[in-house]
């Protein structure tokens, strides 16, 4: 099963990508994560990554699709989740060429979520920094043994560049939307609920798929 896993920032991505790798046994590929992994580690992507990360920005697409291509390479299969890739009509025809050339075409379920809602959930939203952990302030806040120092907030959760994030959606990541509906490839699932509600839409819209294999994590 290939999975891609399309919205606007918090409108649940990562969440539901993590359920569906508990539940079908996928691989999770978050171009976000593997983008703040490489800057973390330094590496050549990472170094030119930085300040597009830091106010939300989209990266270039020849650096993500490199490291997302690099990354489907690596696990070799037809089990994934992807998220937060494709951001660009130019990633999205990328990644289609080469799912085309090697595993065959994705779902693409598209989360849809009120922009109101969006705003409140990304302003409110903190990371543990040690396990990547993601919580929100008034509904599903970090647990207490879990040091305060720990917690954080992601520098592109910031006002200003939530803002910037969700102007860049709308120019350059919707149009994505619209290049997978006219594939007939598109899936639209309401975002708002419980993430139980959400994951049980998506299972609903998902094709019949086999038994579940071990979690496995990008
Ligand atoms: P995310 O964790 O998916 O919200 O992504 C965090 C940040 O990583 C984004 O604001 C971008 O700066 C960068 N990023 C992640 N995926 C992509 C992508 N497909 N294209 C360009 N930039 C990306």
């Amino acid at each position: 099963m290939r999975v891609l896993l399309f919205g606007s920032p918090g409108a649940g991505k990562g969440t539901q990508a993590h359920m569906l790798v508990h539940t079908h046994g996928l691989y999770h590929l978050s171009t976000g994560d593997m983008l703040r992994a490489a800057r973390k580690a330094r590496t050549d992507i990472g170094e030119k990554a930085k300040s597009y990360l830091a106010q939300g920005r989209l990266v270039p697409d020849v650096l993500v699709w490199k490291i997302c291509k690099d990354r489907l390479d690596e696990i070799g299969g037809d089990r994934f989740v992807l998220d937060g890739y494709p951001r660009t009509v130019q990633q999205a025809q990328w990644l289609d060429a080469y799912l085309e050339d090697t595993v065959g075409p994705p779902v693409v379920i598209s989360l849809e979520v009120d922009p109101n809602i969006i705003v409140g959930r990304l302003s409110q939203r903190r990371i543990n920094r040690e396990t990547g952990e993601s919580y929100h302030l008034i509904f599903q806040p970090p647990p207490i043994d879990v040091p305060l120092e720990h917690i954080i907030q992601r520098k592109d959760d910031r006002p200003e560049a939530i803002i910037n994030r969700l102007r860049i959606y709308e120019e350059q990541t919707r149009p994505v939307k619209e290049h997978y509906r006219d594939l007939g490839w598109l899936i639209e699932i309401d975002g708002v609920g419980t993430i139980d509600e959400v994951h049980n839409r998506i299972n609903a819209a998902l094709p019949q798929v086999t038994a579940p294999s071990p979690e496995r994590a990008s």
